[in-house]
């Protein structure tokens, strides 16, 4: 056994602290605003990409030291979380005039991810990401090197706002 099954409730709620060795919680700890953008909220931080892959590529962190995206949990705490991250990811790309549509967002899934700290990827123009990056490694369509937010939306049983108004038709 491995722990890691999503109805394992202990492993987001005994991470509210600050990792040693984790460079994402020492950068949040800084609180540098040369590096931290915005939107900021008690939640999540922004930083761009040192690598960036295209014009525009931030990194939502979650604020809590959550190890990936893998480990959130199927409650509304972890669904808020991942709903608020998305929210400042596409707040940061129209601040930056990119278009939502030639956008490219997700995490890296478990065990092809350079930081164990979870943090979402937001890239645009996504068009102009080379065809490596493009197709492998921030394509959800292949394999599970990188999922769309969709996908772990889903896997935490995070409802749509439209779901829960327009209820199934019954055929
Ligand atoms: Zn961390
Ligand atoms: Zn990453």
């Amino acid at each position: 056994m491995t722990g890691e099954s999503p109805t394992n409730t202990n492993i987001a709620e005994t991470t509210n602290t600050r990792v040693k060795n984790c460079i994402f919680c020492d950068l949040i700890a800084a609180n540098d605003p040369n590096t931290i953008l915005e939107p900021r909220s008690d939640q999540f931080v922004i930083i761009k990409d040192i690598k960036p892959v295209a014009t525009h590529h931030f990194l939502v962190l979650c604020d809590k030291h959550i190890k990936s995206a893998k480990s959130l949990q199927p409650n509304e705490q972890d669904c808020n979380l991942l709903k608020s991250m998305v929210a400042a990811a596409k707040q940061i790309l129209l601040n930056n005039g990119c278009d939502l549509n030639d956008t490219r967002m997700g995490f890296h899934w478990p065990p092809f991810y350079s930081i164990g700290h979870m943090h979402l990827h937001a890239i645009s123009p996504a068009s102009s990401m080379s065809v490596f990056n493009r197709l492998v490694a921030f394509n959800p369509s292949f394999s599970y090197v990188f999922v769309d937010v969709d996908y772990v939306l889903k896997r935490i049983g995070c409802k749509d706002k439209n779901e829960t108004e327009n209820p199934p038709s019954v055929t």
